[in-house]
């Protein structure tokens, strides 16, 4: 189908962008890599007044060594993401999954930032941002803020990012020699996940001291794995600790799986997430 008619301006920088976004109102919206927004213009479930085209904005394309974390532009496409040797030395998840979202057209073209704003639950990089304890950073008229992850992602497609606010960069602490895996279950290579679990995992003296495990597709948002992570607390192995994946989510039935199928494939993910983890 063919959009709805609209307005398209091109910011030069972030700034440019932000003002854009205060003089066009509420009805604008950023186009990144354009490649969840335009399939919405297209079925009509999205049509905003204007485009402000952020594509050009090469300042916020990069990837930075900031001490305890990485700070990456939310410009920085998935194929950027996956291939970062910074990123690959010290948060292994994120461009591990980078590399599972779609095929290479989606990865060329897609962004961290796109995909974090669009707050789409079945997205993977969401969920391993809040395994990993990101920070967002948003940029309006009166200045920037900080939003950690698992304040960020609000409700189904809904994020704290405000109609006249830029996303600008997303900061991921440094895993150092955590344990972690992505598992992901799609029916063809290039889908979204029917399920993912994200999980990031410390271990002394042998057992458990830290876990965070973040589940794709469970949910209108994101969801920690709370009783998981508390079970792996008390002393719990992976296969028992797996069993308690689904508790606390409220996934849907659609054509790529029953609400039931999810449950159960969550545990059975979650356990192949927790044995990987902890064997790394
Ligand atoms: P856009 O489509 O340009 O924007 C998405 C939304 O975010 C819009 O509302 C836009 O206004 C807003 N936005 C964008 N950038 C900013 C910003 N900096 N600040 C504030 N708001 C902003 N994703 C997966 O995770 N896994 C998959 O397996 C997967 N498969 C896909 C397969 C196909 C065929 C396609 C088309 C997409 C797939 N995706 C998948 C989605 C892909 O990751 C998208 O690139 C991503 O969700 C959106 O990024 P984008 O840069 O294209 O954002």
């Amino acid at each position: 189908m063919i959009p709805p008619a609209f307005d398209y301006e091109r910011a030069d920088s972030a700034e440019h962008a932000v003002q854009l976004l205060g003089q066009l109102g509420d009805d604008a919206k950023l186009l990144a890599g354009g490649h969840s927004l335009i399939p919405l213009m297209r079925l009509r479930l999205a049509a905003p007044s204007t485009l402000v085209d952020i594509g050009k904005v090469d300042e916020l394309a990069y990837v930075r060594d900031a001490g305890d974390h990485v700070a990456i532009g939310a410009m920085t496409r998935h194929e950027a993401v996956h291939g970062d040797a910074l990123l690959r030395e010290h948060c292994p998840i994120l461009p591990y999954a980078a590399g599972l979202v779609g095929d290479p057209q989606v990865r060329r073209r897609g962004t961290i930032g796109g995909a974090s704003a669009h707050g789409d639950p079945a997205s993977d990089i969401p969920s391993t941002l809040v395994a990993l304890g990101a920070t967002f950073v948003v940029r309006g008229a009166s200045g920037e803020r900080t939003v950690p992850a698992s304040d960020f992602f609000r409700g189904f497609f809904e994020v704290d990012v405000a109609p006249d606010e830029l996303l600008t960069e997303i900061r991921v602490p440094k895993t150092g020699a955590s344990g972690w895996s992505y598992q992901k279950f799609n029916h063809r290579a290039q889908d979204w996940a029917t399920v993912g679990v994200a999980a990031v995992v410390d271990r002394s003296n042998g057992s458990v001291s830290h876990a965070a495990i973040a589940l794709t597709s469970m949910g209108e948002v994101p969801i920690r794995a709370a009783s998981v992570e508390a079970a792996l607390a008390s002393g719990a192995g992976p296969a028992d600790a797996a069993e308690h994946a689904d508790e606390g989510t409220n996934p849907v039935s659609d054509p790529f799986g029953s609400s039931e199928y999810r449950r159960a494939l969550s545990k059975v993910l979650t356990r192949r997430a927790l044995e990987e983890a902890l064997s790394r």
